[in-house]
């Protein structure tokens, strides 16, 4: 028989901006905090783990391979966005709670720190070529070390010189503004079709660039390939592939050379060590996608802590205005992080190392929100990829 606490209570809260949390409750008194959310499809995956609750209900809350098993194999049907979102945010929930338990953070649950601190990189935005290189220069000032931004807009199948023009425009006024030391990542968002996407990259060469990401959608791996293999430039790709099985064909054939597997969707902190090791054999590196809330970013850093092949951590809250970032107000006392010189360092808090203001998101989840990804169309009418 386990002496394992068991799972008690599953709530889950939906709060602005476009988050979803989960709040695991144990036997023992005990509780773990996780982000289970498909961006734009968060009553979707709430309904999902209204399905999977009777998996998990009763049972030791501490045997988190066991309940991945269940979830992930347990319904017939497995992987995909909405199931695998849902997993993510349950796992992430288990693990808080263990490391509560047993006191120590999650990275010496999984082999122990390999770094002293995680590099963290800034999202740039704006329509313009000077007005990107003055935000540039802004958020190097602020001490972050890589930066990424969008460069096009809604493109057409084959799009015109003059945007091939515009995107070399910005890319260069951006390089220009921060010199040779910080790292550039450009993300073409799968907006990009193959046609465009090999005339973009040649251009795109002489700016040595930290990767470009989804430089087409990924379902379209035999272009990602071609792509991949006639270009210099680091390509990284993941954010919409979930579990390992997911990843296995894009790492064994050595499309990319950085996997962006996101801790919320691809099936929470242990599966993510593990694409994370898959893709370590192949010698490729790992940056996580985060563009979520701060359990999401709490739960990336505990894995960059113990993940050797991790480079770089994607986030969004604006770390670097500290108390200042209304995103921020679900921790308590408006914690950052500890962000200072683009680097978060590490931290020897218990479970995810954060403490929820439960208060706070209780009283947000009574607003909740209906947040939906932008809609774009072509001049011609017909419909482009966001
Ligand atoms: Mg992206």
């Amino acid at each position: 028989m386990s002496t394992q606490p068991l799972i008690a209570k599953i709530e889950l809260f939906k709060v602005p901006p476009r988050w979803q949390f989960v709040k695991i409750s144990t036997s023992d008194g005990n509780f773990g905090w996780g982000e289970p959310i498909l961006e734009g499809k968060a009553d979707t995956v709430a309904a999902c783990i209204a399905e999977m609750s009777h998996h998990l209900l009763g049972k030791p809350a501490g045997h988190i391979e066991d309940l991945f098993q269940v979830m992930h194999r347990g319904g017939f049907y497995r992987g995909g966005p909405i199931i695998s979102s849902a997993i993510s945010g349950i796992e992430q929930a288990l693990w808080d709670a263990k490391g509560k338990r047993l006191g120590v953070p999650i990275y010496e649950l999984l082999g122990g720190p390999v770094r002293e601190r995680v590099r963290l990189y800034s999202w740039i935005g704006g329509d313009q070529p000077e007005k990107l290189a003055h935000a540039a220069r802004e958020r190097v000032a602020q001490g972050y070390t890589g930066l990424k931004m969008n460069v096009t807009h809604q493109t057409d199948w084959i799009d015109s010189a003059a945007l091939v023009d515009g995107v070399v425009a910005k890319t260069a006024a951006v390089r220009e503004a921060i010199g040779a030391e910080v790292g550039l990542a450009l993300d073409f968002h799968g907006r990009v079709h193959r046609g465009m996407a090999k005339v973009l990259l040649r251009e795109l060469e002489p700016f040595r660039l930290m990767f470009v990401e989804e430089p087409v959608l990924v379902e379209n791996f035999d272009a990602m390939r071609e792509i991949a293999r006639g270009s210099s430039v680091p390509i990284a790709t993941g954010e919409r592939l979930y579990t390992r099985w997911g990843f296995k064909q894009l790492l064994s054939d050595g499309v990319v050379d950085v996997i962006q597997p996101d801790i919320s969707h691809a099936g929470g902190l242990w599966e993510c060590r593990k694409i994370a090791a898959m893709a370590e054999a192949y010698d490729i590196a790992v940056a996580l996608h985060c563009p979520l809330g701060p359990i999401a970013l709490a739960a990336s850093l505990q894995l960059d802590f113990c993940t050797p092949n991790a480079f770089i951590q994607e986030q969004v809250l604006g770390l670097q205005y500290g108390q200042a970032s209304d995103k921020l107000d679900y921790l308590v006392g408006g914690q950052n992080f500890g962000f200072q010189d683009g680097f978060v360092p590490r931290s020897e808090k218990a479970g995810l190392g954060i403490e929820i203001d439960e208060a706070k998101v209780r009283e947000a989840a009574l607003t909740g929100h209906n947040w939906r990804n932008p809609g774009w169309r072509l001049p011609d009418g017909s419909f482009a990829e966001w």
